[in-house]
């Protein structure tokens, strides 16, 4: 995810007094608090999380992934990249496979049911022509019937990770030309039939319409063990932050090691401090926040008044 940067910053910002990065913005847009509903509501529903990197979700998605899981849907994980350049004194071999054991372990902890690689080189995604990976998405969709997305925001401002913005767009481009007859006809010689997706839920780093807050306050511990299972990537973040304070004659002993512990630390500050701060704004305790996009309903009134039984 690369977003070592803006913790090590975030971080920084308590510890040295460094400038924070820009949060999320709500705008003059309704926003709507999901909150924890009873029962199983979603019985039936498939939901997945499409990221190029591993640790994309648990910063921004893996609290309102486990609600949904917790209600009733059956989840899944597509990573498009490989993650080879995320860690901090591995050989590019040694970081993908290391990366993708932590993607396992992931997938125990978050309650997701199956993890699909597509394998593209970390970093290097502005290379690959978009329809390829579209096209495997829309695969993926109709096999799975994913009726829900979760995924970077393909219009949010000021994202410098190509990974992140031409997975968004195949993800969104992917979602409704799935439900279209005349896209990859030879899936349906497969069996596959066309499937839309109908919700969508998207991060960003940087600012977004937001209009959407979930309240994961009830899982925000299954979140911080989905961070803490990407111990690569999080190794990278402290060792980074750690050489960053040697500079200036600094060191946190709380975060001094590279085990267990340093980890459990680092994960605890690096999403209470965002998690607690986003959720205080609508009376939450911890929340996460996306532009939602849900079903289209503009034919609802029109079908309810004339519509008759067959
Ligand atoms: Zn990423």
């Amino acid at each position: 995810m690369e977003r070592r940067d803006l913790f090590k910053g975030a971080l920084a910002a308590s510890l040295l007094g460094a400038p924070q990065l820009q949060a999320q913005t709500a705008s003059g847009a309704d926003i709507v608090i999901e909150r924890a509903v009873s029962g199983m509501p979603h019985q039936g529903k498939v939901l997945a999380l499409i990221t190029p990197h591993l640790d994309d979700g648990p910063f921004f998605a893996s609290g309102t992934v486990a609600k949904l899981l917790q209600e009733g849907y059956t989840g899944y994980f597509i990573r498009t990249s490989n993650d080879e350049k995320d860690s901090f004194d591995l050989t590019l071999g040694e970081t993908v496979l290391g990366n993708e054991r932590d993607a396992r372990a992931f997938l125990q902890v978050s309650g997701l049911k199956q993890m699909f690689d597509l394998g593209y080189r970390n970093h290097r995604m502005d290379d690959l022509t978009r329809t390829e990976i579209r096209a495997r998405l829309i695969f993926l969709f109709r096999l799975l019937k994913v009726d829900t997305i979760f995924s970077y925001d393909p219009w949010g401002h000021y994202e410098e990770n190509p990974d992140h913005y031409v997975t968004a767009q195949a993800v969104e481009a992917a979602c409704w030309m799935s439900g279209g007859h005349l896209d990859m006809p030879e899936h349906f010689a497969a069996g596959l039939k066309p499937h839309s997706v109908s919700e969508k839920y998207y991060f960003a780093r940087g600012p977004q319409l937001v209009n959407r807050v979930v309240d994961i306050g009830p899982t925000f511990e299954t979140k911080l063990a989905c961070l803490r299972a990407c111990r690569t990537m999080v190794t990278h973040m402290i060792k980074d932050l750690n050489a960053a304070l040697v500079e200036r004659k600094l060191r946190v002993p709380a975060l001094s090691g590279v085990g267990s512990a340093a980890i459990d630390e680092y994960t605890k500050v690096a999403l209470e401090a965002r998690d607690r701060a986003a959720g205080r704004k609508f009376g939450l305790d911890y929340s996460e926040a996306f532009h939602y996009i849900g079903p289209d309903r503009s034919m609802d009134e029109y079908i309810a008044s004339h519509a008759v039984p067959i």
